[in-house]
């Protein structure tokens, strides 16, 4: 493609719906994608052994995560992920105990105090202390709905001072060791990806706040029924390439920045100089890729360099029977504390689990035969059936840069624009005051293809 519109650098989920979206509005793209496979942090691979393609780990995804569903919409993906009707978990305890979390289809909040209220695991002083949480939950809600019209991102929730954590705001809101165990801990652990006693309160408060809205099936898990990246990386691609825009994989870019002559995309002995770019690399990636007079964003770069990432362990076990019946099991308390059977993506004949370590700091450098041996210990206990099933074939995936750190005090996020004219930024890392999720990455997407159509095409 010789004169782009628009180049968007990166084609993860921030990416790709950036692209799309400008597409859509008829302008041309090109898209730069340094891999070999589209789908950056959220993609999939083919196994050495089956040559089943396996997620880089299991993402899962909500009815809150609005964007997203929208833009699997517009690129023909809607039929790539299931939806629950309605919040429903099934928890197994350490000691085996089974009980199911589920939240009736009643208006917000009475679906979730429903539900916890017929939460069989859960005592009387528990389900009470569950409505000390009505209060910050409300005032979470407001600032979303407050900030919504002005366009602006709630980065700092609400009912909570910035230097707390999930664990002391839960406490200091008087909810007991139970709940915290079953319900808020495991939610915490997988929307922050980031232990309670690390992450900080604002980040919760507004997952809540956007789980338990207005509509009560904005709570309900969706997960994907396809490998990652042609759930949504693939479809993304086609849409664009229908409306005249190009995604090249295996090109990495730079974009040289220069005041006298502005915006200049490299990569490889290719130039471009087209009228926009959004770079939707992740924060690690951010030093690399904008090179020349990088002053006007020195301080976005320092941000990019003092963020910590936090990671996500996935140990994958093919089993030779099926061993649960369920698309999902919580296991609060263990070190892996979700397993999900892939039979939705595989259909019946297979059974591989997967079972996911997020904030697994601690067991990143744990070896394979540990962490495998860990997963199957933690299942046996678990799941009577694995106890008497062969394991087949099992795979250990590290993500040690899966999602960036919520701790307080961490750098300021960057938003979408720049102080250089004409670039854009996107990606999960952008602050939209979601952590760094799938929908967090689609609306800084959605928010930079907006921008650049007002700013730098029109
Ligand atoms: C194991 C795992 C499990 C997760 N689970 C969930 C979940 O359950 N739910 C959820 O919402 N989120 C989950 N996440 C987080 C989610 O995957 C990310 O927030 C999201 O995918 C980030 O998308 P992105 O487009 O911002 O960045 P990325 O996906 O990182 O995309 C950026 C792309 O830029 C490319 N790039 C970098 N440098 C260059 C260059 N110089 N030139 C060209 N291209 C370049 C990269 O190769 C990459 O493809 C999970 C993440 C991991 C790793």
């Amino acid at each position: 493609m010789t004169d782009p519109d628009v180049i968007v650098v990166g084609a993860g989920f921030a990416g790709l719906s950036a692209a799309a979206r400008l597409s859509a509005a008829g302008l041309r793209v090109l898209v730069l994608e340094a891999r070999s496979r589209l789908g950056g942090r959220a993609t999939a691979f083919a196994d050495r052994e089956t040559g089943e393609l396996v997620d880089n780990g299991q993402h899962v995804l909500m009815g809150c995560y609005t964007e997203t569903l929208a833009f699997l919409g517009e690129i023909g993906a809607a039929e790539h992920v299931r939806r629950q009707p309605e919040l429903a978990v099934t928890t197994i305890e350490r000691h085996g105990r089974v009980s199911r979390l589920r939240c009736p289809s009643l208006p917000s909040p009475l679906h979730l105090l429903a539900g916890v209220f017929g939460w069989s695991a859960l005592g009387w002083r528990d389900r009470l202390a569950v409505l000390r949480m009505a209060g910050p939950l409300r005032a979470a809600q407001r600032a979303l709905r407050d900030a919504a019209p002005r366009g602006d991102h709630v980065s700092a929730g609400a009912g909570s001072s910035p230097p707390e954590t999930v664990a002391a705001w839960l406490d200091r809101h008087g909810q007991t060791p139970r709940l915290r165990e079953l319900l808020w801990d495991p939610l915490a652990l997988a929307a922050l990806n980031q232990p309670a006693e690390i992450a900080a309160a604002p980040y919760f408060a507004r997952v809540l706040a956007e789980m338990f809205g207005p509509d009560p099936a904005a709570a309900a898990i969706v997960l994907p029924t396809r490998p990652l990246h042609l759930m949504y990386a693939e479809p993304a691609r086609q849409f664009v390439e229908e409306r005249g825009g190009a995604v090249m994989t295996r090109a990495r870019a730079s974009v040289v920045l220069d005041r006298q002559s502005g915006l200049e995309v490299h990569c490889g002995d290719r130039r471009w100089r087209p009228r926009g770019v959004i770079c939707a690399v992740p924060w690690f990636a951010l030093n690399e890729v904008l090179v020349g007079d990088t002053t006007p964003v020195a301080e976005t770069l320092a941000a990019a360099r003092a963020t910590d990432p936090s990671p996500i362990v996935t140990v994958n076990l093919w089993f030779d029977r099926v061993v649960m019946d369920e698309p999902f099991v919580g296991l609060p308390g263990r070190l892996m504390q979700w397993v999900f059977d892939k039979r939705a993506v595989f259909g019946e004949a297979a059974s591989h689990l997967s079972l996911v370590s997020s904030g697994a700091a601690d067991v990143l450098r744990w070896t394979n035969p540990e962490l495998i041996e860990a997963a199957l210990e933690e299942l046996r206990g678990a799941l009577p059936r694995v106890r008497d099933a062969q394991v087949v074939r099992a795979t250990v995936i590290r993500e040690p840069r899966a999602t960036f750190s919520l701790a307080p005090g961490h750098p300021t996020r960057p938003g979408t624009h720049t102080a250089v004219p004409g670039l854009l930024l996107a990606g999960d890392w952008i602050d939209t005051g979601l952590p760094a999720t799938i929908e967090g990455a689609v609306r800084s997407g959605h928010r930079a293809a907006e921008a650049a159509l007002s700013t730098c095409v029109r």
